[in-house]
C-alpha cells in the first residue's frame, strides 16, 4: 500500500514526487510515456523557477534570451533588452533532471505506463494501469492539458485551446518573439533553441481556426524557415478560467491538469506546474498525516496566491484579445509596456502589482 499514487510525469507530477518523498511518504509516478518524452513546448522557464528549487538548474538551461520583439502583424516591429534573461531548457535534460531529483529521494517511476481505470472503495485508491493495479491512500492527478483523470474524479473538465508547434533548424536567432494579430484573439510566439527555433501559435479565446497550422507555417515561412525541414505537432493548453474545484475525497488535480495557464500571454506555464506541485505535496502530505487542518480542502490552498493573479490576467486578456490591433498599437509597442510584459513574463512581476500601478497613475492624473 502506497502512501500517494501519482499520475503524470511532467514538472506538476515530478515536483509533487519529489517533495512527498523527502516528507518520507512512499510515492509512485506513473507515466503513459517512454521517457524521456518529447512533449511539445517552447522551453522557456522563468528565473522565478529557480527559487522553489532545492538543486542546481544550470546544466539543463541551453541558452539566455536578453532580447524580446512584439509585431503586429509582422509589422510595427519594437525590440527590448530585457534586464533578467528569459531561460530556454532541453526539455529532456530538465525533465530528466526533476524525475532523477524525486527518484534520488525515494520516489519510485513507472513509465509506459498507462493507468487505464481508478477506483477509490474502503479509503484506498486502486489503480489500474496496463500492466498491473496499484493501491493507494492519496492520488495527484498530474496528468496534463486534456488527461483523463479529472473527468474519473468527477471533476468538471477544462476547455482546451490546441496549440500547434513547429520546430526548426534552419533559423536561428537569440530574441524571443511574439506577433499578434495575425491571429484572431491569439497569438504566435517563436522562442531561440540551441539548435534553431521553436514557434508556437494560440487562439486564446473563442475557436481554434481551421486554418491555423497554415498560418503558422506562413509565419514560419516569412520568418526564413525552410518548412522541408520542420515538425508541426498539436498539444492542449488548458488556460485558467476562473474558480474550479480541484479535489475530490483523498485526490487532487496539479499542474496543466489543474488550469493554471495564464490566459493572456500562456507561456510560462511550466512555472505554476511546478508550484502546484509543492502545494500539492503539501496539501496531500497533511492529509496523509492526519494534521487538524488536513480536511480543509486543497483548492482554497492554492487559490489565494495563484488566482488573485489571473484574474487580473483574465480582464486583461479579455481587453487585448476583442481589440488586439488597437491595443497593440496603442500600447504594447512602447517600450516601457514591452519591458513590465517582460518583467511578468519572468515572473518577476504580478500583474495584480502592474493593475496598482496603472491604477496609481490614473489617480495621479
Ligand atoms: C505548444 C506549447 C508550447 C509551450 N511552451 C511553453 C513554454 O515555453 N514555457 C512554459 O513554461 N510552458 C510552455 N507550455 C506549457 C507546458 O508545456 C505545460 O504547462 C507543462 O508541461 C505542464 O506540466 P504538467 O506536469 O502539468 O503536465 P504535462 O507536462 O503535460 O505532463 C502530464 C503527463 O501525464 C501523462 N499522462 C496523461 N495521461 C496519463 C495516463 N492515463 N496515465 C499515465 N500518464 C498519463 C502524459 O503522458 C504527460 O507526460 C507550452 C505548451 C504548449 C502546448
Amino acid at each position: 500500500m502506497l502512501d500517494c499514487i501519482i499520475v503524470g510525469a511532467g514538472p506538476a507530477g515530478r515536483t509533487a514526487a519529489d517533495r512527498l518523498a523527502k516528507h518520507r511518504r512512499s510515492v509512485l509516478v506513473v507515466e503513459k510515456a517512454s521517457l524521456p518524452r518529447n512533449k511539445p513546448c517552447s522551453d522557456d522557464v522563468s528565473g522565478a523557477i529557480a527559487q522553489g528549487l532545492d538543486f542546481d538548474l544550470t546544466p539543463a538551461i541551453s541558452m539566455k534570451a536578453n532580447k524580446i520583439s512584439y509585431t503586429g502583424k509582422m509589422e510595427d516591429l519594437v525590440q527590448v533588452q530585457i534586464n533578467s534573461p528569459m531561460w530556454m531548457v532541453q526539455q529532456d535534460v530538465f525533465d530528466d533532471f526533476l524525475i532523477k531529483q524525486a527518484q534520488k529521494t525515494g520516489a519510485k517511476l513507472r513509465h509506459s505506463t498507462e493507468v487505464k481505470g481508478i477506483e477509490f472503495k474502503n479509503s484506498v485508491w486502486e489503480v489500474k494501469t496496463n500492466s498491473e493495479a496499484v493501491s493507494g491512500r492519496y492520488l495527484i492527478a498530474a496528468d496534463g492539458a486534456g488527461g483523463p483523470m479529472t473527468k474519473r474524479l468527477g471533476l468538471k473538465e477544462a476547455k482546451l485551446c490546441l496549440s500547434p508547434s513547429l520546430e526548426n533548424r534552419s533559423i536561428k536567432g537569440d530574441s524571443v518573439n511574439f506577433d499578434f494579430g495575425t491571429i484572431k484573439k491569439g497569438f504566435i510566439w517563436s522562442f531561440p533553441q540551441a539548435d534553431g527555433y521553436s514557434l508556437s501559435i494560440a487562439a486564446m479565446r473563442g475557436d481554434k481556426p481551421k486554418d491555423i497550422k497554415n498560418i503558422l507555417a506562413d509565419y514560419a515561412t516569412k520568418c526564413g524557415a525552410d518548412l522541408s525541414v520542420s515538425n508541426v505537432r498539436e498539444h492542449p493548453m488548458s488556460l485558467w478560467e476562473g474558480d474550479r474545484k480541484l479535489h475530490s475525497p483523498n485526490s487532487l488535480l496539479a499542474g496543466d491538469a489543474a488550469s493554471l495557464a495564464d490566459p493572456l500571454s500562456g507561456d510560462d506555464v511550466i512555472r505554476p506546474a511546478i508550484f502546484s506541485g509543492f502545494k500539492a505535496a503539501k496539501a496531500s502530505d497533511r492529509a496523509l498525516g492526519g494534521a487538524d487542518d488536513a480536511k480543509k480542502p486543497y483548492t482554497p490552498f492554492i487559490a489565494p496566491e495563484w488566482n488573485t493573479d489571473m484574474v487580473w490576467a483574465s480582464r486583461l486578456a479579455k481587453a487585448f484579445y476583442q481589440f488586439t490591433g488597437a491595443v497593440y498599437r496603442a500600447g504594447l509597442q512602447f517600450l516601457r509596456t514591452t519591458q513590465l510584459m517582460s518583467k511578468i513574463l519572468c515572473g518577476e512581476l504580478l500583474y495584480a502589482e502592474l493593475a496598482n500601478r496603472v491604477f496609481q497613475k490614473l489617480m495621479v492624473f
